[in-house]
This record gives C-alpha cells, structure tokens and sequence, in this order.
C-alpha cells in the first residue's frame, strides 16, 4: 500500500488494519459510535495512563498542539502562574501558547541539548510563590531528549503545583504512571506512539481538576472542560463534528498496542528499533547528537556529515526513492537530520535503512 516507510515521529507509519479501520462512515450521534467507540477509547486511555483512581480523559478535535492550547487554556484561570520549563521548539510552544492565551508565565529556558535541572527549578519555586502550575515536555522530539518528568512532578508535588506535561510524542511508547509521577494533567495525540492517524489529540487528567474547570476557557471550540462535560452527560458525544473516521482507525490502533502486549513491549520494539539505528549508523560515521543517557527511543537526531558534497535535500530524496522518509533537524545550533524509531517499524525495516544508507554515501567521495 505504501512506497515509502515513515521514518518521522507523527504522522509516523501505520499499520494497514489501522488505515483500514478507516473505510466506513460513522453517525456521531449513534451510540455504535458514541458508546462502542468514543467511550471505550476514553476508558483505555486511563487505564493506560495510570492504574490509580481519579483519572478522566478527554478527546478534542485538531492537531496535538489544539490539545495542548484546549488544556492551558481551559485549565489554568487568570489568576494562576505558569512555570514552562523549555528546552526545545515544543517547550517553546507551550510558552507561545501561554503568551497568546494571556497566562501569566515564568519561562525557564535552556538551550535544546541542555537537560532541564531540578535545582534550577526548584530555586524558581521556593522565589516565586505565585507559580500555580508547572508545564514541561517529557520527549522533546526537537531533539529526542528525555527530560526528568518523575523528578519535576516530584517537585510539584513537593511544593504543591498542578503539573502539566506535554506526552505527546511518547504516551503509549514509554512506560510510566500519571499518579506515581504526579502528572495532574498530561496531552498526547493521536498519531504518535498509539500509532493512530492525524486529526484529534487527548487529555488525561484529574477528575477533579477539569470538574472545577467550567468558564475558565479562552476559547469557544477549544473548551477542553465543556468536551468533558459533553462526553460525560451524552456518552460520549463530541461537542461538534468529531473526525470519526480517525477515531474509529484510533479505537484499532489501541487494539493492536494491546495485541503487541502493551506500552511494555511497545517501548521494548522501540529501543531495539533505535538501538539497531544508533549502531548502524555509527558504523557508517555518523555521530548522534545526544548522549546516550539523555536519549529517548522516540526519535534520533544524528549530526550532519562533514563532506562538502553532502546536502540534506539530496540525502533525503535518495533516501525516499530506496522507501525511507527521515526528517530534517530542528536544533538551533547544531545542523542535524533526524530520524524517527516509532510507528508500525520493525527491527527488520532499520536494518533495512541501515543498508539503504551506506549505498548512500556519496558526499564522502568529496571530503
Ligand atoms: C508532535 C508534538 C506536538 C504536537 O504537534 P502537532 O503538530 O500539533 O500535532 C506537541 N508536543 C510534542 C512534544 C510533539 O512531539
């Protein structure tokens, strides 16, 4: 069906069963749709997130950065402080975000190979007693950097602080519980590690929390606490027009993360795709950007090679032409190119670019 693998971290490749889930129209008022569906999904999703009580979850239509604006912009009130830690173009988004909404905010930024430190933090803290919720990303697929989310939601707790992260490149693809790493509020979407298509992103967070939400949104269609409220009353029932094809292709994508035997072996299929990228490559000369201690299974920046001859957009389309589609870098400061490990990819597909790429050498004829 494709003449190309996805090797980008969403829209990332889906499987063929997913994309097929896709080929009947659905009624969103119907409770085949509302109940069977919409509502199933919610109740896994929890259950994925977290084996606490207490937890709720929420769908909205648009991409994974309108779940993000519906969360901020829904959840946290004019009076409330943002703390958003940033080490990347998604951590800088989440600050935009807050800009745009007119959230009171506290940036802390560092540069996108720096990992985030808990005592820089926590001195923000114990200074401004304003802060009200913190927000972070735990992969930052700018880079692929892991940062210390069990050790931040440790401080809001600590220091009592709605903690926001943003898991959307890594939910369903690395193991960890929302109560035991006190996340209060965490957004994914529907085309990363769960292996869905584009079109609507989530929030999982405290009942409570969204229950004390009404009126505090800024937007109209984005009102994450009237979704919820909409969900919970109609079982199920979107507030406007819900993408169902994309929803119905989602239900079948978080089937088959249950048939692979879960986030557990999800993440164990994704280190060993990236551990055969990262060996591979190194091989060929190529150097990862990151340390390995930093690294998520996510998605892999490698530094550009050296050789005068060598052009991303060549390297690229060569790449395309053999069935890979890589990404280009998005680090400031350093020129890199990217590589995603998530999505319907298999050991035997990395090993696959792996060959794809050392026939593909050509700049080092010209170094
Ligand atoms: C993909 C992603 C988003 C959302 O991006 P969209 O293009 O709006 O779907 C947000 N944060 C992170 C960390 C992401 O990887």
């Amino acid at each position: 069906m494709n003449d190309y693998l996805l090797l980008t971290p969403g829209p990332l490749s889906t499987s063929d069963t997913v994309k097929k889930a896709m080929l009947k129209d659905w009624c969103t008022w119907d409770d085949e749709y509302n109940q069977g569906v919409v509502q199933a999904i919610r109740a896994k999703l929890v259950a994925l997130a977290t084996a606490h009580p207490g937890y709720t979850s929420v769908l909205m239509q648009g991409s994974g950065t309108a779940s993000v604006e519906s969360a901020l912009g829904s959840l946290i009130k004019s009076s409330d402080k943002l703390l958003v830690i940033n080490n990347g173009a998604y951590g800088e988004r989440i600050g935009e975000i807050a800009t745009y909404l007119n959230i009171n905010t506290h940036i802390i930024n560092y540069t996108e190979t720096q990992l985030p430190n808990v005592t820089d933090i926590e001195a923000v803290l114990l200074n401004d007693s304003d802060i009200t919720h913190i927000a972070m990303v735990h992969c930052e697929t700018t880079t692929g950097m892991l940062n210390p989310a069990e050790a931040v939601g440790q401080l809001a707790k600590t220091y009592n602080k709605v903690f926001v992260l943003d898991a959307m490149s890594s939910f369903g693809g690395i193991p960890f519980d929302l109560a035991d790493w006190h996340v209060d509020v965490m957004i994914s979407s529907a085309n990363k590690c769960i292996q869905g298509v584009p079109g609507f992103g989530f929030v999982i967070c405290k009942q409570h929390i969204i229950a004390q939400s009404e009126g505090v949104s800024r937007s109209l269609s984005l009102d994450l606490f009237a979704q919820w409220h909409c969900m919970e009353k109609n079982n199920g029932k979107w507030r406007f027009t819900s993408p169902t094809h994309v929803v119905r292709a989602f239900y079948q994508a978080l089937v088959e993360l249950e048939e692979e035997g879960g986030i557990t072996e999800r993440y164990k299929r994704y280190k060993e795709n990236q551990h055969i990228l990262v060996a591979g490559m190194k091989k060929l000369g190529f150097s990862p950007l990151l340390n390995t201690s930093v690294h998520s299974p996510i998605i892999t920046s490698f530094l550009s090679p050296t050789g005068q001859g060598y052009d991303f957009k060549t390297f690229y389309n060569t790449l395309k032409n053999q069935g890979f589609v890589i990404y280009p870098g998005k680090v400031s400061d350093a020129d890199c190119f990217r590589i995603g490990n998530i999505g319907h990819v298999f050991a035997a597909d990395m090993h696959r670019l792996i060959d794809a790429v050392a026939s593909n050498l050509y700049w080092q004829d010209t170094v």
